[in-house]
This record gives structure tokens, C-alpha cells and sequence, in this order.
């Protein structure tokens, strides 16, 4: 059966946060060829197995009154309550070492990508570079050891965002 449509994650099964596989759903209870794998927020200490067709319906979310991306950084941003809601409770999540922050721009949450690709990692130069080491926080000089060791999945790992509106690219830093 076909995944349904993540606006703001537009391929989780590339990312790694949705995985083919024959379990059953702990929500609707059919087994239907995809799993969630990534992090799900509730006050329960229950990891239950979710379908992407709960997540996508917001079913999973009200079952369990749980999140599957933190909303913080998001109404930190500005975003609107029903944007936040979207992304919180209707979209799947990604694991990262740190807690996950969900980029924004024009005034809405970016898609995700998952693992920003080698080849642009090592292509980022000029403005683009610049903004996104002031945003980090980091120095060429760290930047340059990063980007040389950088592999998709590793520590610490690069994250790709694109607006929705305008398509620039975000990147995100995240390691231990
Ligand atoms: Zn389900
Ligand atoms: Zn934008």
C-alpha cells in the first residue's frame, strides 16, 4: 500500500524514520508494510508500534496524547498553532543525538530530508556557508575538520530542511 503524503516529511522511508516491514500497528491494528521508527513523546513509557497511516490521520497522537516532534522550537519561531500541530502530532519525527530542533523559514516549518547528502555538504560555499556556520555557531576551522569526516548517519550527523516557500536550503548540525 502506498504511504500517505508528509508535507513537512516528505520521504520517510529515505530518511530512516518510516521502515518497511510486516509488524502490526499497536493503533489501528493492521499490519499494512510500514513501521515508524523514530521518536514518539507521551507520558506513557510505552514505545508502541505505529503506521504511518495513524500518524498521518493524527490518530496515534490523540491514542496515546503523545508527539512525535517537539514543538518548542517551533512556537519559539513564531509558527502557527495549527502548523505546530501538524508537525507535532501528524508528522513522523527523526531520531538525532541531540534533542531534534524542526527548522523553520517564511514564516512555516521546512520539509525534512534526513542526512544531508556528502556531495553538498562538500559543495557549501560563499553566503550559504556563511549563514549557516553564524547559525551554528561554528568557525571555518571547525568547519573544516567536520566537513572532511562527515558521513550521512554519523556523528555528528548534518540534517537537511528546504522552506516550503521560498526552497532554500537549511542545514543543521547535530552530534553529541
Ligand atoms: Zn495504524
Ligand atoms: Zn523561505
Amino acid at each position: 500500500m502506498a504511504l500517505p503524503f508528509f508535507k513537512y516529511h516528505p520521504d520517510p522511508v529515505a530518511t530512516g524514520s518510516v521502515e518497511a516491514c510486516d509488524g502490526r500497528c499497536d493503533c489501528c491494528g493492521e499490519s499494512n508494510g510500514f513501521l515508524y521508527c523514530s521518536s514518539f513523546y507521551c507520558a506513557e513509557e510505552i514505545e508502541p508500534q505505529i503506521c504511518p497511516m495513524c500518524i498521518a490521520d493524527g490518530s496515534a497522537a490523540e491514542k496515546w496524547d503523545g508527539m512525535f516532534n517537539d514543538d518548542f522550537p517551533l512556537s519559539e519561531a513564531g509558527i502557527s498553532a495549527a502548523i505546530i500541530a501538524e508537525v507535532g502530532q501528524r508528522t513522523p519525527g527523526f531520531s538525532s543525538w541531540q534533542q531534534e530542533r524542526w527548522e523553520t523559514h517564511c514564516g512555516d516549518a521546512c520539509a525534512f530530508y534526513g542526512d544531508a547528502p556528502v556531495a553538498e555538504v562538500k559543495a557549501l560555499r560563499g553566503e550559504a556557508l556563511d549563514d549557516f556556520l553564524r547559525r551554528e555557531g561554528l568557525d571555518k576551522a571547525g568547519w573544516s575538520m567536520i566537513q572532511r569526516h562527515y558521513q550521512p548517519g554519523g556523528n555528528p550527523c548534518i540534517f537537511k530542511f528546504v522552506c516550503l516557500h521560498c526552497h532554500i536550503v537549511i542545514y543543521q548540525i547535530d552530534g553529541t
